[in-house]
């Protein structure tokens, strides 16, 4: 899989530090993020009748993409001497900073919206040790602390409105273009504050100038139903979905958004909650790749484009020979919720041959 460009170096930054702001000087905080499988997937392909990777970025040390970014921002943090860094999540900006805080020896604050994150992410949060502030608020409410308590000097904001988190996230790009040889023609993403569509579109425009790549993706981004304010075109006051990483009603980089989905011919749609669940059941079972539900949204997306029975809105439908990347963004386990249920309807049997013959049907 890895044709080029792809080596043992440790950690994005080592990786691709010519691209990055970081000079010789620049004290480096990994824990070996990025390198994250491109996987090539027969079943999907099949479904969609069309060529389709998933970037599995649930593969990075804290489970989400969050961490390209975090290696970059701590790293620039450590090298302008701050002592705490915040940020506002929805659970995966948190579990990411509080992992490199630990890393570097400093401290970090979360603030979080109570009773709102996912268990694996809280779970993360409280084994980093991190300082964690939950919140009568959502995380729009939690972001507008975070830049107002950033403007004291105390703190180092570490949330994507970061141009350092940014510029470490547009790695995952890079490593697409090395893997596959070129750019896609597509590139599906779930969106939430919108800093990784930001991210890509960047990193896909950087190497093409580059001249590592022929062309560029059009970039198709995600949110769901209940909390889609780019799609909808207005601030959403109490977004609602299951897929807790995309819960946001004001995308801190609408802007930039819009601008990657209008110059990369792309376009923004929504998926609903039972799209998402049932795109996050479906890749587990026919692919092997569990991920959260807020990365399910690229995988519900796919089939809403590339089906065109359900494809109930205007934008143009992915040719048949389009080469499709869709970014899975963070790992299952962390949002494990709605599948705990079902493991509690598991009842034991005795202990023998028949039995379990019995139970496996065979
Ligand atoms: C942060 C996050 C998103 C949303 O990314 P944005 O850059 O905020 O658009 C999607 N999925 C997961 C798992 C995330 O952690």
């Amino acid at each position: 899989m890895h044709t080029k460009g792809t080596t043992s170096k440790f950690g994005v930054i080592e990786h691709y530090r010519k691209y990055l702001p970081v000079t010789e000087s620049t004290p480096v905080v990994s824990l070996g993020e990025g390198t994250t499988p491109l996987i090539s997937c027969p079943r999907l392909s099949k479904r969609v009748g069309r060529a389709v990777f998933v970037k599995n970025e649930g593969a990075n040390p804290t489970g989400s993409f969050k961490d390209r970014g975090m290696t970059v921002a701590v790293s620039k943090a450590i090298e302008r001497a701050a002592k705490v860094l915040i940020c506002a999540s929805t659970g995966n900006t948190s579990a990411s900073a509080a992992a490199y805080a630990a890393r570097a020896g400093i401290s970090c604050a979360v603030i979080l919206p109570a009773g709102k994150i996912a268990t694996g992410k809280l779970l993360q949060a409280f084994a980093y040790e991190a300082k964690i502030v939950a919140i009568d608020g959502n995380f729009d409410d939690a972001l507008r602390l975070v830049r107002e308590l950033g403007q004291g000097g105390d703190f180092v904001i570490v949330n994507s409105i970061n141009p350092d988190r940014i510029a470490g996230q547009k790695t995952a790009a890079f490593e697409i273009v090395d893997d596959l040889g070129d750019a896609p023609d597509f590139h599906l993403l779930p969106v939430g504050n919108a800093g990784n569509i930001t991210a890509y579109w960047a990193g896909y425009r950087e190497y093409h100038v580059f001249g590592n790549s022929t062309k560029l993706p059009a970039m198709i981004g995600f949110q769901a139903a209940g909390a889609a304010p780019i799609f909808y075109n207005r601030l959403i006051e109490k977004p609602e979905t299951v897929a807790s990483a995309i819960r946001i009603g004001n995308p801190a980089s609408w802007k930039q958004a819009l601008a990657a989905i209008t110059e990369s011919h792309g376009a923004i749609d929504v998926v609903s909650d039972e799209e998402i669940l049932a795109a996050q059941t479906w890749l587990a079972r026919h692919e092997g790749i569990f991920v959260e539900p807020a990365s399910a949204a690229s995988i519900a997306g796919l089939f809403k484009c590339c089906d065109s029975k359900e494809a109930a809105y205007s934008f143009r439908k992915i040719p048949e020979q389009s080469c499709i990347v869709c970014t899975v963004t963070g790992n299952g386990l962390k949002d494990p919720d709605v599948i705990v249920a079902r493991v509690k309807e598991l009842k034991s049997v005795p202990a023998t041959v028949n039995e379990v013959r019995r139970v496996v049907g065979l």
